[in-house]
């Protein structure tokens, strides 16, 4: 597609910053080239105006309509992008902060498989059960796909038929990667709207090391992307988050005595041989239910702790 002068422009800037990138995290890698297939995406800027709630004109493309109801606001430059066959449009614009006060005060929140978040004050966000489901859709496209003749030798229907199965493959990604969203961004919006200060773990090592036999590129995005929306959203909301440190044995410690003892992974209720405390037994405080009696909220308890130390 051609663009205006926009585009290139935006592309220097892209370099400038693959190039930074590199030289101050060299892990990242040499900058790469764009392929098509993947991440396809463009900018566009110049005058852009939205009307009638779900219609936006842009330069070169004209007005396109959108699904969603877009906000009235003045908008400078968009990047469109492609996603399993599905056209989104993207800008900035800036955001009223939402100046309410907080009723909650501080909340600790362990981040899991099983259960997506277990806050201290025992609310559970489950993992949602469609997502499970996309991943079982996910392996057998995976599988289609991969049994699709490739190489110097197929012929022009195998090509097809292999184009079809990823297509199809890239349908049932987005679809986890949507479920995921949705609920994440339930979880940190609730988070961060109603508490004053909110106390996670440091995710990127706890959340590697707790889950090394489902090590999955998603569930990895996934804590990275819960830190990433919190971090944000608690600037919107005006709320303090607070990383414990990577080193905190949230899921050690009894929440009643701070006594610490070993807590391997297959021990969900976390009994003290200390205090002889339980989560079982005694709710914390008489408050809790014992159904939300197990370990993740033994941790979500001390995290909340962490910052009253
Ligand atoms: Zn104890």
């Amino acid at each position: 597609m051609r663009c205006r002068s926009g585009a290139p422009q935006q592309a220097l800037r892209d370099l400038e910053r693959a190039f930074k990138n590199f030289l101050t995290i060299p892990e990242r890698g040499f900058p790469v080239f764009k392929k098509k297939g993947r991440k396809d995406s463009f900018y566009l800027e110049g005058s852009i105006k939205i009307f009638q709630g779900n219609y936006i004109q842009l330069p070169r493309i004209g007005v396109v309509k959108t699904y969603e109801i877009l906000p009235s606001v003045p908008v400078k430059n968009v990047t469109i992008s492609k996603k399993a066959d599905s056209w989104y449009i993207s800008f900035k614009y800036n955001f009223e902060q939402d100046t309410t006060e907080k009723v909650g005060e501080t909340i600790g929140v362990d981040i899991g498989i099983n259960t997506l978040a277990t806050c201290s004050d025992g609310s559970k966000f489950a993992n949602v059960k469609a997502y499970k489901q996309a991943k079982k859709q996910l392996v057998r496209h995976q599988r289609a796909v991969s049994k699709k003749v490739i190489g110097f030798l197929r012929n022009a229907t195998q090509t097809k038929n292999r184009r079809k199965a990823v297509k199809k493959l890239a349908k049932v990604h987005k679809k986890v990667v949507n479920i995921r969203a949705d609920a994440l961004h339930k979880l940190t919006t609730w988070l961060a709207k109603n508490h004053s200060t909110i106390v996670i773990e440091d995710l990127n090592v706890s959340g590697m090391l707790k889950n090394h036999k489902l090590a999955s590129a998603i569930v990895d995005c996934g804590f990275y992307e819960f830190k990433r929306q919190l971090t944000y959203k608690c600037e919107w909301y005006g709320s303090e988050l607070v990383i414990a440190d990577r080193f905190y044995p949230s899921s050690q410690i009894c929440s009643n005595c701070g006594h610490q003892q070993k807590m391997p992974l297959h021990e969900r209720t976390y009994n003290c041989a200390n205090c002889g405390f339980s989560y079982g037994m005694l709710p914390y405080g008489m408050l809790r239910k014992r159904k939300q009696a197990d370990r993740d909220f033994n941790a979500a308890v001390n995290l909340e702790n962490y910052v009253n130390k």
